[in-house]
C-alpha cells in the first residue's frame, strides 16, 4: 500500500508500470554503476535499479519513507542518507556517478542549480520534472522558454528531453505534464568564463530584464567598450545570445 502522500514534500508516486518501464530504460541502469536517486519515496524506481546497481544510494528527505527502505533493503543492497538532498554532498560518492530520480518538484530548480555544482564527478543525470522545467532547460536561444536555467544548465551540460509523462502515471495525479531530460555534462574543450561569479551575474542581469538591451540590462556590469572586445551588438537582447556567447561577455567585461 502506499503511504500517504505529503502535498509540502512534493511527493507524487509514479504508479504507471508502463511509465515506470520506460523511465528505468531512459536511465538504463548497469552492473557497476555508481549511482544514486533523490527523492526514492515509497520505492517503485528504486526497486528497479536496486535490482541491477549494487549497493544504490538514496536521498530522501521524509524519515517515515526513509526507515521503510531502510527495513525493505535490510540486505544493504540500497544505502538510505535520510535528508535534504540540497545539503547532501554529491561528491561524497565515487566519481563517474550518475544522479536519477523524479524529483520533488517544488525544490527542482534549487536541486538542479545544487547537483550542476558537482558536475564534474557526474557521468550523466536522468530526472523526471514539470514538463515545463523541462522545456527551459532545453531551450535554444531565442525562444520563450530561454532563460538564465537554460543558460546556467548548458553551460555546464549537454541535455536533452527524452520522454513526456502524463499527470495519471502518478498518484495522486500533479496538476502539470512531467518529462523526462538527460543531462551529460560537456568535456574539456566547453567555453569556461574566466570569473564564474561574473557570469552568473551578467546572465542573471540579462534575463531580469529581458525585454532591454543589453547595454541597458547589463550596464553596471558591462562597460561600453567590452562589447566590441567580445564581437557582440549592445543592441541585442540577452535572450538572443548562445551560451558561448555570454561567456565571451563576461570575459569581456572582466578585463
Ligand atoms: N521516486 C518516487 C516515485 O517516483 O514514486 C517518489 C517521487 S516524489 C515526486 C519526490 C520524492 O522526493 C518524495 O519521496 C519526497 O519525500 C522526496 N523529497 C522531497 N523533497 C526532498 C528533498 N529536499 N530532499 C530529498 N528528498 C526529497
Amino acid at each position: 500500500m502506499l503511504p500517504r502522500p505529503k502535498k509540502r514534500l512534493g511527493q507524487h508516486f509514479l504508479t504507471d508500470r508502463n511509465y515506470l518501464g520506460r523511465i528505468i530504460g531512459a536511465i538504463a541502469p548497469a552492473a557497476g554503476d555508481a549511482m544514486v536517486e533523490i527523492g526514492p519515496g515509497p520505492g517503485a524506481l528504486t526497486e528497479r535499479l536496486a535490482a541491477v546497481v549494487r549497493p544504490l544510494h538514496v536521498v530522501e528527505i521524509d524519515r517515515e519513507l526513509a526507515v521503510a527502505l531502510r527495513e525493505r533493503f535490510a540486505d544493504g543492497s540500497v544505502v538510505v542518507h535520510e535528508g535534504d538532498a540540497l545539503d547532501f554532498d554529491f561528491a561524497s560518492l565515487p566519481a563517474g556517478l550518475r544522479v536519477v530520480g523524479n524529483l520533488p518538484y517544488n525544490v527542482s530548480t534549487p536541486l538542479l542549480f545544487h547537483v550542476a555544482k558537482s558536475a564534474a564527478r557526474v557521468r550523466d543525470c536522468v530526472f523526471m520534472l514539470q514538463k515545463e522545467v523541462v522545456d527551459r532547460m532545453v531551450a535554444a536561444p531565442d525562444t520563450a522558454d530561454y532563460g538564465r536555467l537554460s543558460v546556467m544548465l548548458q553551460y555546464r551540460f549537454a541535455m536533452s528531453a527524452c520522454l513526456r509523462v502524463p499527470p495519471g502515471a502518478f498518484t495522486p495525479p500533479p496538476k502539470v505534464d512531467s518529462a523526462v531530460v538527460r543531462m551529460e555534462p560537456l568535456g574539456a574543450g566547453r567555453p569556461v568564463a574566466g570569473d564564474e561569479r561574473l557570469f552568473e551575474r551578467v546572465v542573471l542581469a540579462a534575463f531580469t530584464q529581458r525585454r532591454k538591451t543589453l547595454r541597458n540590462a547589463a550596464r553596471a556590469l558591462v562597460p561600453p567598450e567590452a562589447f566590441a572586445r567580445a564581437g557582440i551588438d549592445p543592441g541585442r537582447r540577452g535572450e538572443t545570445l548562445s551560451v558561448a556567447e555570454f561567456v565571451a561577455l563576461s570575459d569581456a567585461a572582466g578585463r
